[in-house]
């Protein structure tokens, strides 16, 4: 009696203690009619594995249920057919044939819009911003009760400053007027990290809008907003790493959902071995599976789970918000195949969607080595559209700052875009000056307005997608060591800011002239077919001058770029330029509006680039 008694009390406490709890599934809805029939759901509770899970709806197909390691997971493989109907059901965890917890699932209707899912191409210009140092738009979610950072602190660059959703859409009217057509925000899902998580690179939930920046309601009416007023959206994602704070780090669902090293291991940031013929396993493994920093955990792209976890999360993004672009952090710290295989997949569910990687590597070489269809890859196509340019970049700031030589100054732009055979396309690279990992492109000019100007001059013009970071155009200054000081918060953006630089009368003459500058330039190439998608032919530097064109097969409204980076008042005798110029007897200056009568011969001011419309 007594003995079964005590028996009776420990299977009640065994009971209690592994009462199972349902925490999430994730997605925690999805869509029918996706082109993938296919998705797996994590489900994440205490002992889920215990339960069976059921499904009982029309055209779902609860496929295979997997445990793994963590009794705290399960994960179900569904197939959607193509009649399912949109609708909400449940998915019901049994014990012993027994209902013991349950999930609404919801299959949602696909969007059906125009303005959804429209591709980010060389007709567009972005502007780049950190969403915590941009416009701080609602004060009540500066400080989030809960969250691992708990304070505010504007005088540093390390923490949170209020910057929102809320206070970029007061701005897209700001942007439209400087001639922005798309806007890429760094990372804004939730990073609930101690310190520094204000950059978004270290996620701690993928289905969730940091509450810093709003809800994930907002971040859908931000993105119809832009859409309203025709701009596009690019959304930032990390495919390599997460932060510590991440939910699933803390209880993850195998022992290799993350890189395993016996001892930290750091990637060796070099890129190199991925490309390399020569290279070792050891240094591919290190600059592949080492984690990025301590804080930021790297995923396994080899696991099956993982790689489904991360596709379907941006699958969701795109579907649910109607985003038009994705941009790859650290591209080449992925899994190559893993990556290919993603970009398929993405592909083939939206195919107007714009997506180019972040490769920051040293030659145009490296760089195509990343992009689809390149010449320099056989065997392997990654199905990556675009890069990010940084080798122009550096060309640009040669030909700025350096002495011309024969490879040297205004040489390196050229050879440098001549080595675009190595792409299939180079009109998907993004074309920038500056990012927030970067010096600010005025620091790096020495201040030199004129040296400014010729730069802007050359990314508006150049082939590609421009792309210019936030504060750029009121000429914000200063060097990326530490990173934080290329990442302060835009003056105007906070109510009692001593100035408001979004506002004319906020800056100053010469921040006005930088402004200006680029919003002509930008307003110009929103109507010009030639800079939009026009073809580029450029000339052998002479004489200091370096002239390239970018035309179309009409022959109207080409465009004629003169880089003259010395000190000088060049003439350029345009007769060299016969196979361009045939068609055209005049020129419009489109920064200055002066008319040109003839262009036989053309006055070049110095540290000057002439942009010219040709009639
Ligand atoms: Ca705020």
């Amino acid at each position: 009696m007594r003995k079964s008694f005590i028996l009776l009390f420990l299977a009640l406490l065994t009971t209690r203690v592994n009462a199972q709890k349902l925490e999430r599934v994730e997605p925690m809805f999805w869509w029918v009619g996706m082109y993938n029939p296919k998705l797996q759901l994590l489900v994440h509770g205490t002992e889920i594995a215990a339960l069976e899970a059921e499904i009982n709806y029309p055209g779902v197909k609860l496929a295979e249920i997997h445990k793994v390691e963590n009794p705290n997971y399960l994960f179900l493989d569904l197939e959607i057919s193509a009649e399912a109907k949109a609708g909400k059901f449940p998915i019901v965890f049994n014990k012993n044939g027994k209902k013991k917890l349950q999930y609404v699932y919801e299959l949602k209707n696909k969007e059906q819009s125009s303005s959804r899912i429209q591709g980010v191409t060389s007709k567009d210009l972005i502007y780049l911003l950190m969403p915590d140092r941009f416009a701080n738009g609602d004060k009540s979610n500066d400080v989030i009760k809960g969250m691992r950072e708990t304070k505010l602190n504007r005088d540093s660059m390390y923490y949170r400053h209020g910057g929102d959703l809320q206070g970029l859409i007061g701005k897209l009217d700001y942007l439209k007027d400087l001639g922005i057509t798309t806007i890429w925000m760094t990372p804004e899902i939730e990073n609930d990290m101690p310190l520094a998580s204000y950059h978004g690179y270290a996620a701690t939930d993928h289905y969730k809008i940091d509450p810093r920046y709003g809800t994930l309601e907002l971040y859908k009416t931000y993105v119809n907003k832009a859409h309203e007023k025709g701009l596009k959206v690019i959304k930032d994602v990390v495919h390599n790493h997460m932060g510590t704070g991440h939910w699933f780090y803390n209880d993850m669902p195998m022992k290799d959902w993350v890189n395993q090293w016996p001892t930290y291991t750091q990637t060796s940031y070099r890129d190199e071995p991925v490309m390399d013929p020569h290279a070792s396993e050891t240094d591919k493994k290190k600059m592949l599976d080492g984690w990025f920093v301590p804080s930021m955990p790297d995923f396994n792209q080899k696991n099956p789970y993982v790689q489904n976890y991360i596709t379907q999360n941006h699958i969701w993004w795109i579907e649910y918000a109607g985003i038009d672009g994705l941009r790859l952090d650290t591209y080449p710290y992925n899994e190559p195949e893993y990556m290919r295989d993603w970009a398929k997949k993405l592909k083939a569910e939206f195919p107007t969607l714009s997506i180019f990687g972040e490769t920051l590597v040293n030659s145009v070489a490296a760089q195509a080595f990343f992009t689809g269809g390149s010449t320099v890859r056989p065997g392997f196509d990654t199905e990556l559209p675009g890069i990010t340019d940084a080798v122009i970049k550096n060309a640009i700031y040669e030909a700025l700052n350096g002495k011309s030589g024969w490879t040297d100054g205004i040489f390196r732009l050229y050879t440098t875009i001549a080595q675009d055979f190595l792409y299939k396309d180079a009109d998907q690279n993004v074309v920038f000056l500056d990012n927030h990992d970067m010096s600010r492109f005025y620091s790096m000019v020495g201040e030199d307005l004129n040296k400014f100007k010729t730069g802007m001059s050359i990314l508006l013009t150049m082939r590609g997608i421009p792309q210019i970071y936030y504060g750029t155009e009121i000429l914000m200054k200063n060097f990326s060591n530490p990173d934080g000081l290329v990442r302060s918060d835009f003056p105007g953006g906070w109510e009692g800011d001593k100035t408001d630089k979004f506002t004319k009368d906020g800056r100053t003459v010469q921040e006005n002239e930088a402004w200006n500058h680029i919003s002509i330039l930008a307003n110009y190439r929103k109507e010009s077919i030639a800079l939009q998608t026009g073809k580029l032919m450029q000339f052998v530097p002479e004489d200091g001058l370096y002239t390239y064109f970018r035309y179309t097969e009409v022959g109207k409204k080409d465009v004629m770029i003169v880089v003259n980076t010395e000190d000088k008042v060049k003439e350029l005798d345009t007769s060299r330029f016969e196979q361009r110029l045939s068609k055209f007897t005049s020129a419009t200056n489109v920064l200055t509006k002066e008319k040109l009568g003839s262009i036989k011969t053309i006055s070049v001011p110095a540290k000057t680039t002439l942009v010219l419309e040709l009639n």
